[in-house]
């Protein structure tokens, strides 16, 4: 096996230089009007919005915040850099006159923020302009999930995505990198079930997701008994491609595991049939299990595989990402954001806020997916990749 070396004092000047370098937030002299008809340059709405309310976690994932690099000297964000939840609420609000209308509260780890259901209070009393509640999700690694679910609920959080790589406790805390044991995010999962978590508009199912990062020699062989443990429970099971997102996970293409084979593997044994994207921008392909007649069983449920390295779905990425911080990104992949944060906290007013939010979307181009492998690395300062902890999954 050969060895992953990860230059230190690099990885971690980097993190707060990113910070540090994020765009200005210009204000158009002509305001952008906040009508839900924005395009940016590859005519790709916003739809969605990622909010990262902290960049500490308490796992250390191997393919996301790896111990040599995050440890106790990692410059984390001090607490006057984080958005509060009143400057989080103003800038959604501005986000959802533009069209925005999921928000998925992510980090590091979300759990972790202070009052985090004060926040989600906040969120589910925003309308659309025609006067809906928003869709209002979080990702979790579900470590804290038991203790906090009811509140979750009942702060007003309809639907949760739970980070769960294996079944089989070595593998989970060899994967977690802090020995966290799979039996507490298994009562996290049951505990967001039991607090209605599991419904989405009134439905038994699709609204408790579980998110596996597949690593090939790593946790590969957990795919069947993660699909046959969550099979027929109302909970929609997700594959995601090990992605080399930040510059910190070592990431080699021999341990992605492209999702056709993921597919495959469960298909032998689980026959599966392919379902219809159930949203525009929907970045799972959907397979249900199948009946006896090759039909859709809807009472087993479904799987779905995200393809993020080996089938590209920037076409439809519909996605911003807010950081902790305030700054706006376009694309995982990016090494830069638009700083927000200053807008927000020099006095702008929200015209002017929506107008900067206008101009930024309006040119992105960003496609790092459909290009990776055919670009040359850019190695000059300051343009290494941001970390998924600090701009969220
Ligand atoms: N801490 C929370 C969690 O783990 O669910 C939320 C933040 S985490 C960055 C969001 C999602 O990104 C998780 O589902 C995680 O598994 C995924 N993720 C992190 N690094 C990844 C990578 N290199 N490739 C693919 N997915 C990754
Ligand atoms: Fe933490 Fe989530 Fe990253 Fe794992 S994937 S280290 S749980 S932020
Ligand atoms: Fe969206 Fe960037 Fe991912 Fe493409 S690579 S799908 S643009 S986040």
């Amino acid at each position: 096996m050969s060895e992953r070396v990860i230059p230190l004092v690099d990885q971690r000047s980097a993190a707060s230089a990113a910070a540090r370098h994020g765009l200005p937030a210009a204000v158009p002299a002509q305001p952008i009007a906040a009508n839900g008809l924005l395009g940016d340059q590859l005519g790709r709405p916003l739809h969605d919005l990622r909010i990262s309310v902290t960049d500490r976690c308490n796992f250390r994932c191997s393919y996301c915040m790896p111990k040599e690099v995050f440890d106790k000297d990692y410059p984390y964000l001090p607490h006057s850099s984080l958005l509060t939840f009143e400057e989080i609420t103003r800038t959604a609000r501005l986000f959802v006159a533009h069209g925005v209308r999921k928000i998925r509260l992510t980090g590091g780890e979300p759990l972790l923020r202070k009052n985090i259901e004060v926040l989600i209070e906040q969120l589910a009393a925003l309308r659309t302009p025609d006067g809906a509640p928003l869709d209002i999700t979080l990702t979790t690694n579900g470590s804290l999930l038991a203790r906090k679910a009811r509140a979750l609920k009942a702060a007003g959080l309809q639907r949760v995505t739970v980070s769960l790589d294996g079944l089989d406790d070595t593998v989970f805390r060899s994967m977690n990198d802090v020995d966290f044991p799979v039996a507490e995010v298994l009562e996290g999962i049951a505990a967001a079930r039991e607090a209605g978590l599991g419904q989405a508009n009134g439905k038994a199912t699709g609204g408790l997701k579980i998110n596996m990062v597949v690593k090939r020699g790593t946790n590969d062989h957990e795919i069947l008994p993660m699909a046959r443990h969550f099979r027929g429970t109302g909970t929609v099971l997700r594959f995601i491609e090990f992605m080399d997102v930040g510059a910190t996970n070592g990431w080699r293409m021999d341990e992605v595991l492209p999702s056709a084979d993921v597919v495959k593997r469960i298909h032998a044994e689980l026959p599966l049939v392919q379902l219809e994207p159930s949203a525009p921008g929907e970045t799972a392909e959907r397979w249900g299990y199948a009946d006896a007649h090759g039909r859709h069983d809807v009472a087993a449920g479904e799987i779905g595989v995200i393809s993020s390295v080996t089938q590209a779905f920037c076409r439809d990425c519909n996605r911003a990402r807010l950081s902790t911080e305030g700054q706006l990104y376009l694309c995982l992949f990016a090494s830069q954001g638009h700083d927000l944060r200053t807008l927000i906290r020099g006095g702008a007013s929200d015209e002017d806020i929506a107008s900067a939010i206008g101009l930024i979307w309006q040119g992105r181009n960003d496609r790092y997916s459909e290009l990776r492998g055919s670009m040359p690395a850019d190695t000059s300062p300051g343009a290494r990749r941001i970390e998924m902890s600090y701009i969220g999954g």
